[in-house]
């Protein structure tokens, strides 16, 4: 495979990070914790394996809330700038990538939206893609 390690920095630069292939999930999320989480109609996030996120500088400066009421749902953010950055989730097999930390774009697209129905009436439509209540099939 021809597929490179993609950058991402936060806003301020301070935290930078690098994610290697393969790139093989991409979503758009319309739960209220992604919207409260990014302040936006939505959230697109590329899901990746632990091994794949590499910290390169400002890891000291990442903060880290962790949702009391959920299960696996939490935030790293730069102290500094309070820019979203990757995670890793709780139970520590998977990392969740804000697709808008990226400062190249992955090779792939999103393939779905999840957590369809709790989307807002404002946010834009579905542009074709398929939708589910919560995660796709194939991620159960
Ligand atoms: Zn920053
Ligand atoms: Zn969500």
């Amino acid at each position: 495979m021809s597929e490179k390690a993609i950058h991402g920095s936060c806003l301020c630069q301070t935290v930078q990070f690098e994610i290697s292939p393969p790139f093989e999930k991409m979503v758009h999320c319309h739960c209220s914790r992604c919207r409260k989480g990014t302040g936006t109609g939505h959230a697109t996030n590329l899901i990746v394996a632990p091994e794949q996120l590499k910290w390169l500088s400002g890891e000291d400066a990442i903060g880290r809330y962790d949702l009391p009421s959920a299960k696996s749902f939490g935030k790293w953010f730069c102290r500094n700038c309070g820019s979203p950055l990757p995670r890793v989730s709780r139970s520590g097999t998977a990392v969740v990538v804000p697709a808008g930390s990226l400062d190249e774009a992955p090779p792939i697209e999103p393939t779905d939206h999840i957590f369809w129905d709790d989307r807002t009436p404002w946010d834009s439509d579905s542009g074709g893609l398929p939708t589910h209540t919560d995660y796709p099939d194939s991620w159960k």
